[in-house]
């Protein structure tokens, strides 16, 4: 595995292997790698010539009075992991090499980035959008792998591609959990033990709802009523930032029934912030 940490020289790179005729397959991720981000890693590896991880802890998607400097970082540990995955390139830029001085230029997706953690977490996803959009740029690639447990990501960054015309197909992968449910994320290392029994609240309520919607239950402001109720009280719960039934397409809350449905939580369990979500047929 060759660990490229210049933009300029992964540029090139992958410009030597288009010209040769692979195809690249690419990964974002801020590191701290588990086997959700792996499962992302494995498909890449799999469907392309080439396959490509960034590690980026992008400080221009957090807030300032966000985890910036806190959230975890083990680029010993998923080095480790990616030579095993035989990803061909792990790019892993400095923050100088990403954002000059003089850097100003951003890329905003209007509207459907204000909606659901827009609210709550006003510039993250224009921070997204900008990293994103300049790893695309440096790393070429043919295929994009996202994880579905980031939906309104997912939403957003497909439009990124579409409206910008960029030439990359967006591969959303199924969220990978942990055995009692609890959606992995490189953020719950942060809780206690407490916590963490605790946590599993946001994918229970979440499976309940998509359960009284498949049972046919049509009632959406009573589902949000229990979603809520369960969610509030777990006493280790600190804070609920939102909790509902959404339009997969506009992440407008729904108040009737769709073919497909989207249940999705973003939660506070101490100092964390934790979000999941569920794709529902109905
Ligand atoms: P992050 O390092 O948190 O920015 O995540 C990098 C990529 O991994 C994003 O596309 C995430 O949606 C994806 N990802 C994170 N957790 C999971 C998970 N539990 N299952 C599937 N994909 C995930």
């Amino acid at each position: 595995m060759e660990i490229i940490r210049t933009p300029r020289i992964m540029r090139d790179t992958s410009k030597g292997h288009i010209l040769r005729g692979k195809n690249i397959g690419f990964v974002p991720t801020m590191g701290s790698l588990h086997e959700g981000h792996l499962s992302l890693v494995r498909r890449a590896r799999q469907e392309n010539d080439i396959a490509v991880v960034s590690i980026f802890v992008n400080p221009v998607q957090f807030g300032p009075s966000e985890d910036f400097n806190r959230y975890p970082r083990d680029v010993e540990g998923d080095t480790e992991k990616l030579v095993k995955e035989d990803i061909d390139i792990l790019f892993m830029p400095d923050i100088t090499a990403m954002y000059t001085e003089d850097f100003s230029t951003y890329v905003e997706v209007e509207k459907i980035s204000e909606k659901l953690c827009g609210v709550f977490r006003p510039g993250h996803f224009k921070g997204v959008t900008t990293v994103v959009a300049k790893l695309f740029n440096i790393v070429t690639p043919t295929r994009a792998y996202f994880g579905q447990k980031d939906y309104q990501q997912c939403v957003v960054i497909k439009k990124l591609v579409k409206d910008l015309d960029m030439d990359i197909y967006i591969v959303v992968c199924p969220t990978i959990r942990e055995k009692d449910g609890l959606a992995m994320s490189s953020r719950n290392a942060y809780l206690d033990s407490t916590q963490r029994a605790a946590s599993t609240v946001i994918y229970r309520c979440l499976t309940e709802a998509s359960e009284m919607i498949k049972s046919g239950i049509i009632d959406f402001g009573h589902i949000k009523k229990v979603m809520h109720e369960r969610i509030s009280k777990e006493p280790v719960v600190s804070g609920i930032d939102y909790v509902g039934i959404y339009d997969p397409s506009t992440l407008d809350e729904l108040s009737g029934i769709k073919d497909e449905v989207l249940p999705a939580a973003a939660i506070w369990i101490g100092n964390t912030r934790l979000i999941d979500n569920m794709l529902v047929k109905t």
